[in-house]
Parts: structure tokens; C-alpha cells; sequence
């Protein structure tokens, strides 16, 4: 049975699940409130069964050619002392390949191959929704006026749209900033091997992706900024890492010239119900796992594998569909979000005190327990890969 379904949000997980809709038959309309599309972005590492399920939709090798070279990660103290260093090749054993490819990078690979099967609207934004029985009558920010069976909205951590139809919702602050960019220049560092530096109420990873091209991301906690206050991330990128290197201090200088990005506050959004009559909510918009969790992406595009699983198995019973999707997400979204929330008290420790257990534990870990504490939070259960639910 063949439906209309508007799409609002055309980023990793409305892209995804408009493929997989699309490829169902679907009448599949794409509205993004952005201009145009750029690959511009911060760096993701899109990890297990995120890869997996680009590998069966036919995209491997693009993501690999947009992908950077990620050999080793190493954890590191203030003072340049390595906490651990973990191989790519070694943590891939237990999973599928991590990829280190830019938000925008993957975005590109997945928008390249929907953009001549599927109809994107750019610069348009949803207006009102007005729900009447089985369908939704949709007036967009263009003024026209649209009929859908399902509406998807997938507008990220700060869609208005689910602040207009989804009341009980909550947005988790993390009172953290990250911020981050990428610079071009000879920087001497070796390609593929990052720098993690673990530090009381702070993280700064060094990504260096090419031999003229490296990325810095950052993670600050603030306490005492509101969740939409933009503090002076120049200012704060400085001071933050006054005592460390002179390697790292002239880095920081050169992005705080010419290479800072992007800006903002983590937060993560928890959802009691992802479907509201034939509206549901898709990707970071309702479940955002925060990039602590480091599994947002593919939890981005497994979420979107859900709905058109559950649509190919009732096709004449969208509300069933629209159910089972939220029955089958919430014990995930439980899982990345709690991983989230210990990663953050991990990896940005709260007190010197917090922070030399960490090094302690993390370094005397043996080859089995590192492998566990790494992989384990990014893995799925057969059931669950295979959308089994009850
Ligand atoms: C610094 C950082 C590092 C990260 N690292 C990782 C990582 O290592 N691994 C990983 O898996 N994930 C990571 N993530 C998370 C990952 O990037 C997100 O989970 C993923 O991009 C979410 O996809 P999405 O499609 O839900 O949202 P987005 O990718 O944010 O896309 C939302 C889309 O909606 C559009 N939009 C917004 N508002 C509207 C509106 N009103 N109407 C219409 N369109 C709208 C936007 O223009 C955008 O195109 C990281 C995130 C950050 C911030």
C-alpha cells in the first residue's frame, strides 16, 4: 500500500529513512529548513551496526572515500602522559569497522544517493500540522498546503516541531559546550593516530586526518550557562587548556584564529512516547544520545531502519507500525543514553579526584577488560538488529 510521507529534516536520519521509504514504493517528500547542503562539519566515528546497515543499503564504499584514516586512539593526561592507547584494528574485531568521516561527509554520501529518487524541499519548514483521522494536513513555511500519512520529523536535538506537538518531552542539559572545527596547514602530526586528552571538566581530541589537515574537538562543562547561552568560545577554548603543552597551546591558538566552527551545548532529549497519532519522531529529535554516547549517528539510522521495518509488516496498519517503532526504541534509547551519561562522568571527570580514578582504572585495564569497556556500549543484541520486539 503505497503512502504519502512528508519528511521534516533531511540530516542523517531523514535521509536514511527517506532511502529505505522510498525504496518501499513510499511517496517520499524531504523538507530541510537549511538553504543548501555542505559537507562542513564536525568529525563523527560511525561505529557497529551504523556501518553495518550503510553496507546494506549500498554505501560502503562512498562512506570510505569520504572517510579519514583512523588508526589509533590514545587517551592522554594534561602532562602528555599516554593513559591508553587503543588500536582501531583491535576494537573493530568485536564489531563492524568504525568509520571517522565528518557529519557532512556522510550526510553527502547518504544525499547524493537519494536526490534523484526522492522530491527535497530545502529552506522549507513545517507551519502547522493538523491531524484528522488517518491524516495529517501539513501548511509548510512556503505557504503550501500538503497531505500525509505519516509525517517524520527529524529536525535534531532542537526541532521545533516536537516542541509544538510533542508536550511531554525534555531536554537533559549537560551544562557542556563542545566545540570544535578543522584547519588546513602542515601540523607535523601523525595521520590517523588521535590525542584525547582527559582532564577535570574537560576533554580535547586532536584528530589529525591528513598531513595538511587536522581536527580539534573539545568538550567544556560550565556550570551556570543557560541551554541556549553562547559563552565566548574563544575566550573559553583559551583558558581552558592554559597548563598543557606547547604543542598543544599553539594549536589551540591557530584554531582560535581561523578554525573554529561550530558551537554548542549538549543536551539530550527524553521522549516518554516517540509517536504522536501519525507523527513520529526520528533521530536526535527524539532521542538524541549525545556525542558522548558516540553512537548518535547510528542510532540515527538504525531508528530509521524501525519505522520502514515495521511499515513492511503492516503496511495496512500504520498505528500498529507507528507502535511497535516506539516499543522497539525505547530500551535502546534507555541503553545509548545511560551509556551517555557514564561516559560523561568518565571521560569529563567532576573533580581531580574523579579524574585519577579514571586514569587509574582505564590504565591498569587489561586487553579483555579495554576491549569490553569499548565495545560493549556500541553493540546491539541479535534481536534487536533484527527488530524483534516483546
Ligand atoms: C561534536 C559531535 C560529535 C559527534 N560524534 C559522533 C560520533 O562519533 N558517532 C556518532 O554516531 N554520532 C556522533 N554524533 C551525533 C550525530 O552527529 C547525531 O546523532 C546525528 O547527526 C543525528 O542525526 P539527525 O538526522 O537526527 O540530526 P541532524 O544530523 O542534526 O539533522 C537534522 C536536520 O534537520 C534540519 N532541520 C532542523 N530544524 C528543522 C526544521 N524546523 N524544519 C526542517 N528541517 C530542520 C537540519 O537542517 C538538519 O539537516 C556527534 C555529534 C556531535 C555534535
Amino acid at each position: 500500500m503505497k503512502r504519502n510521507i512528508l519528511i521534516s529534516g533531511g540530516g542523517i536520519a531523514g535521509l536514511t529513512a527517506a532511502k529505505l521509504l522510498s525504496s518501499q514504493g513510499h511517496d517520499v517528500t524531504v523538507i530541510d529548513k537549511a538553504p543548501s547542503f555542505t559537507k562542513a562539519g564536525f568529525l563523527i566515528s560511525l561505529k557497529s551496526f551504523g556501518v553495518k546497515i550503510m553496507d546494506e543499503l549500498g554505501m560502503t564504499e562512498n562512506l570510505l572515500h569520504e572517510s579519514s584514516p583512523s588508526e589509533y586512539a590514545a587517551f592522554m593526561e594534561a602532562n602528555e602522559r599516554v593513559i591508553q592507547k587503543i588500536s582501531y584494528e583491535e576494537m573493530n574485531k568485536n564489531t563492524e569497522r568504525s568509520v571517522l568521516i565528518s557529519r557532512g561527509g556522510l550526510h553527502h554520501v547518504l544525499f547524493e544517493n537519494i536526490k534523484d529518487e526522492v522530491k527535497v524541499l530545502l529552506n522549507t519548514t513545517i507551519s502547522q500540522a493538523v491531524q484528522q483521522g488517518d491524516t495529517t494536513r501539513v501548511t509548510l513555511s512556503d505557504g503550501t498546503a500538503v497531505t500525509a500519512d505519516l509525517v517524520i520529523i527529524a529536525e535534531g536535538l532542537r526541532s521545533p516541531t516536537r516542541e509544538q506537538y510533542f508536550k511531554n518531552c525534555k531536554l537533559e542539559d549537560f551544562n557542556t559546550i563542545y566545540m570544535g572545527g578543522k584547519l588546513k596547514f602542515l601540523h607535523g602530526y601523525t595521520v590517523g593516530s588521535f590525542k584525547i586528552y582527559i582532564d577535570v571538566n574537560k576533554m580535547l581530541s586532536i584528530y589529525p586526518i591528513a598531513p595538511d589537515e587536522i581536527a580539534l574537538q573539545c568538550y567544556i562543562q560550565e556550570a551556570g550557562t543557560s541551554s541556549t547561552g553562547r559563552p565566548n568560545a574563544n575566550e573559553l577554548l583559551a583558558n581552558s587548556f592554559k597548563g598543557y603543552s606547547e604543542g598543544v597551546q599553539d594549536l589551540l591558538k591557530r584554531f582560535i584564529a581561523e578554525g573554529l566552527m561550530f558551537v554548542d551545548k549538549m543536551g539530550m532529549i527524553n521522549a516518554p512516547d516517540l509517536v504522536n497519532g501519525h507523527l513520529v519522531l526520528l533521530g536526535d529529535a527524539g532521542y538524541c544520545p549525545t556525542a558522548l554516547s558516540g553512537m548518535g549517528a547510528s542510532l540515527s539510522i538504525y531508528g530509521a531502519k524501525a519505522p520502514a521495518h515495521f511499515i513492511s509488516k503492516t503496511p495496512e496498519n500504520l498505528t500498529l507500525a507507528c507502535k511497535n517503532y516506539n516499543t522497539l526504541m525505547q530500551p535502546l534509547i534507555q541503553k545509548f543514553q545511560g551509556n551517555a551519561r557514564k561516559n560523561a562522568a568518565s571521560f569529563i571527570p567532576k573533580s581531580e579526584e574523579r579524574l585519577h580514578q579514571f586514569v587509574h582504572a582505564f590504565r591498569s585495564a587489561s586487553d579483555d577488560d579495554l576491549q569490553k569497556i569499548m565495545t560493549d556500549p556500541i553493540i546491539l543484541t541479535e534481536e534487536q538488529l533484527s527488530f524483534k520486539i516483546g
